[in-house]
Formats: structure tokens, sequence, C-alpha cells
């Protein structure tokens, strides 16, 4: 018998079992399983669906000030929960916890976004569009709609999804990612704590069974996604046949230009955070630099050297620590697969971080930095999406050369350009074919009054996730016309199509 504890689903405001299969959640750092998590079957799921169903019209009817106020309380929550919450993801996805703490804190500006849905619901009006006719367009929640998450911010998209949606009027079924599911369990709690009823916001835990049970389920109205490309292409394509609204987020593979006359120390700074914090597994990560230039690339790579030999890997836990473990052993020996095929493909291993052991935690999912020189187009590296600690330097003769390369990529997450020159800056913004660039900046992560989608194979559907767009996503809109036929504007039949002329 397994004595490990139990982890459960969040269905009608009860923590309840369902399905008779589990799996082990591992601490990445140690390499113990610490907790199972049961796997939800196509009937847990119903069970949550009608709870969400059975909810919604008295929410739907709840005024948006008071579904608001839930919102205002659960960032309260949120904050003094912080260190219990960021203790629990780091336990089970190995981030270090200032990492950790980055996370809940963007997490915590999209509630706090959410609490403004009353103003961002407001419709359209149009007085007088016809003699005494008024038009006005309202935005109506959904019904019941469902998100599906990854294991790489296990409490951030969550929180990109559901408040937002049950802000606006909906009722939530969230599936989190089975590797590390424990903290968007505790923020749905503390969401309860903070007013919600019961059957607004749900949480079942599972794998494919339970998401398929979602893409299918009539009542089920729309689905968010956020992912790894092929699913998100299936998740895209079944909840499209299912007559869903879906949007679905996939991977990346981002490149950072950086140009012959940009802050070399500058540039090198904030690509060591962006290739190997969270040990790259974030869909913003950089692990390609396109360097303009063979004498930018030498000196791009002489500073990522120097840097690399300071940084230091272990547990999450402690505070000295810049990189933790990876999530799991199969995600770990994926990683330096990458890097034996990318020596073998011919591209140049300058750091190798594949040995790198952590006195104590031997059993850990750990690896070192690993930079990698000559990568190049068709090279598995340079196509594939690695998420882990791999960034390959790519050298090129020019901008344009660079672009053209980042625009034929499959992927069109996000992208940086490293410079001094505020024309090129202009051109690669505005030519580049990538949802999200920035410009010195090199996650170019939108904050929460923003929406973050990528283009091309990087995200599937028409609206991105959160901000404005996520209102739009989680509303339909419906126009009103309306008249008060008095004696004055009393009209015969019609027959031919009203007009203003
Ligand atoms: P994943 O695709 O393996 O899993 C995501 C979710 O899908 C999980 O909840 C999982 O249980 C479920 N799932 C997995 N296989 C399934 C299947 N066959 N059928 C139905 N559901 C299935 O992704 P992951 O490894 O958890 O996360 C890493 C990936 O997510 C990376 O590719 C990363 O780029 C991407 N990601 C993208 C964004 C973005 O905003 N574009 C953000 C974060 C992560």
């Amino acid at each position: 018998m397994n004595e490990l504890p139990l982890i459960q689903h969040l269905i009608d405001g009860q923590l309840v079992a369902g399905g008779t299969r589990s799996v082990d959640v591992f601490n990445p750092a140690t390499g113990q399983a610490e907790k199972r998590v049961l796997l939800a079957d196509k009937h847990t799921v119903e069970q949550a669906i009608a709870s969400a169903h059975a909810a919604y019209p008295a929410w739907r009817a709840t005024p948006p000030l008071k579904r608001a106020r839930v919102m205002s309380k659960l960032k309260t929550l949120l904050e003094d929960n912080a260190e219990r919450l960021c203790a629990l993801l780091t336990a089970e996805h190995g981030k270090v916890l200032s990492d950790s703490m980055g996370e809940l804190q963007r997490g915590i500006e999209n509630v706090e976004y959410a609490s403004y849905a009353p103003e961002l619901l407001k419709g359209e009006h149009s007085k007088n569009v016809g003699p005494s006719m008024d038009s006005w367009s309202e935005f109506q929640p959904l019904g019941v709609t469902a998100g599906i998450t990854p294991f790489n911010f296990p409490v951030m998209v969550p929180l990109w999804m559901w408040p937002m949606a049950i802000a606006c009027g909906n009722t939530f079924v969230l599936k989190p990612s089975e590797r590390d599911p424990s903290s968007a369990l505790l923020v749905a709690e503390l969401a309860l704590q903070a007013g919600l009823p019961p059957g607004v916001l749900n949480v079942v835990n599972g794998d494919k069974e339970a998401v398929d049970a979602l893409l299918t389920d009539k009542r089920v109205q729309a689905i968010s996604f956020v992912g790894s490309t092929p699913i998100a292409e299936y998740i895209y394509a079944t909840g499209c046949a299912h007559g869903k609204r879906v949007q679905a987020l996939g991977g990346a593979k981002n490149h950072a230009v950086v140009m012959p006359d940009a802050d070399i120390a500058n540039a090198v700074n904030a690509l060591m955070g962006a290739a190997y914090g969270s040990c790259g597994e974030r869909c913003m990560a950089i692990p390609l630099v396109v360097a303009v230039g063979d004498a930018t690339a030498d000196a791009v790579l002489a500073g990522l050297k120097a840097e690399i030999a300071k940084m230091k890997v272990g547990p999450g836990t402690d505070s000295a620590n810049d990189m933790g473990p990876l999530v799991t052993k199969a995600h770990l020996d994926k990683v330096k697969g990458f890097v034996d095929q990318g020596v073998q493909e011919g591209a140049t291993l300058v750091v190798d971080g594949r040995n790198v052991q952590v006195a104590g935690h031997e059993s850990g999912y750990f690896m070192g930095a690993c930079l990698f020189d000559h990568v190049k187009p068709g090279m598995k590296i340079y196509q594939e999406e690695i998420f882990g600690p791999v960034l390959g330097v790519v050298r090129v003769k020019t901008l344009q050369e660079g672009m053209d390369l980042i625009n034929a990529h499959e992927y069109g997450n996000g992208t940086c350009i490293f410079t001094r020159d505020g024309e090129a800056a202009r051109y690669f913004s505005d030519h580049i074919l990538v949802g999200m660039v920035g410009v010195n900046v090199p996650l170019p992560v939108p904050v929460a009054y923003h929406s973050f989608g990528g283009w091309k194979r990087s995200l599937f559907g028409d609206l991105s996730a959160y901000g404005p767009d996520a209102v739009r996503f989680y509303t339909k809109r419906k126009t009103i016309t309306q008249r008060w036929p008095s004696a004055g504007v009393r009209e015969g039949a019609v027959f031919s199509f009203p007009t203003n002329r």
C-alpha cells in the first residue's frame, strides 16, 4: 500500500477522490516521490462540469462588482499565503524560491486586473441609430469554461485564465499539470475562502482522459490551453470540432538578436537570466542568440562563459542558488539527449553542464548550463524546443539575415533585440513575425493589462491569453437594437431593408 499523501480534486467546494488511477509527484531536487495525485476519470470530470453548470445561473446573475470583490479578497489572500504557496511550488517544480515569488506576483497581477472586470465589461451604446431607436452591445458570459495548464508556471498560468473567466460571470473547471498540481489547488481553495460560491471554480487533476472529457462535453463552452505545440494543436482541433471556442498556446524557440553596437555586458546579463532562469523551462526563455558579426559573437560568448562559471546550481530552497533542477528525470534525460545531438550535428559545445552534480542531492534532476557556438538552422538544437538550460549562438552577417532566420522558424512566441540603434530596433519590431518583442528587454512578457500570445505555431486561435483579449475570449457580444413606438413614429409595414437614407 502506498503511504504517500494523496492529492484530490476540488469539486463543488469539496476536496474529493475520483478515478482509480494515480501517479507519483516528485520533488525534483531530491528525486523522491513525495505525494501521489489522483487522475480523474470521465465520470469525475463530468461531476465537476455538472457542478460548474449548476453554479452558473446564480453566478451569472451576481452583480459584476460583487464578483470582482472576490478577486480583490483573493489578491490579499495570495499575498498573505505567498510563502506557503511558493514553498509548495518549489517543492514540486524545482525552481528557486525567488523565481517562484516572481511567478506568484505575475499571477496576482492577473487577479488584480480581473478585479477591474466591471469596468472592462461596460458595453458600447449608440443613441438614435434610427429615429427614436437606440442600439447597444453588451458582453455576456459563455457558461462553463475550462482551462488546461502546463507544469512550468503552475500558479501563474491558471491565474491567466480563471480569474477573468469567473469575473466575467462564467464558471470554470481547471485541469492543472499532473506533474506539480498542489499549488494550483491551494490557490483554488483560497478563492473559496475569498468568497467564491461552491461550483464556480472546480479543479480536476488528471491526464489525457480528463482533458478529453472536457474537450468533448457539450456543456463546456470554451477551452483555454497552455502547453506544448503538439498538444495545443490537438486541443484546438478537437475542441473546435466539438463546437467550442478554443485558445491554445503552444511551444516556442525564442531568438535574441545582438547587434554590433549593443551594450554587450548588459546583453550578457540579460541573456543569462533569460536562458538559464528556471532552468530554461519558460516559454519565453531565450535558447538562441543571433549574433550579428563574428566580433559580436566572440564578445557575447566570452561574457557568457565568464558568467556561467559564477552560476550556482542546487536546490531551489537555498536562496544562494541561481538554478534549480529540471522538472522530471525523463525531462532531464531528454535535455541531455538534445545536447548530445548538438555535438553530433557539429555545433561547438563551449560549456558542458551535462555532468554537473549537486553534493547531497545526487538523485536530483540537476544539470549545469550548456552553451553552444556555431548553431545552424537545420540542426535539431536549432529547430526544436529543448526547454532546458541550453543556449546556442548562431552567427549571422547582417540584421536582415538574422530576421529572415527568425521569420522562417515555425515558432513565433517571443524575441528581442539588443542594440543602441533606434532605427534598427524599430525596423526589427515592425517586421519580425513574432507576437511579443523586446527591445533591450530579454523576456518581453506583457503585463496583466496587455495580452500574451505568440504567432505562428505558438498559438492556435484568434485571441491571446489574459488582458483585454481574455475579456473578449470569455464573453459573447450581444447587440440589442430598441425602439419604443409612440404615436409620432408609428409606421406601416415596410418591406425594404431599413436604412438611414
Ligand atoms: P504539455 O503539453 O505536456 O502539457 C500541458 C497540459 O496538457 C497538461 O495539463 C497535460 O496534462 C496535458 N496533456 C499532456 N498530454 C496530453 C494529451 N496527449 N492529451 C491531452 N492533454 C494532454 O506541456 P508541459 O510539458 O506541461 O509544459 C511545457 C510546454 O508548455 C512547453 O512546450 C512550453 O513552451 C509550453 N508553454 C507555453 C506557454 C505559452 O504561453 N505559449 C506558456 C507556458 C508553457
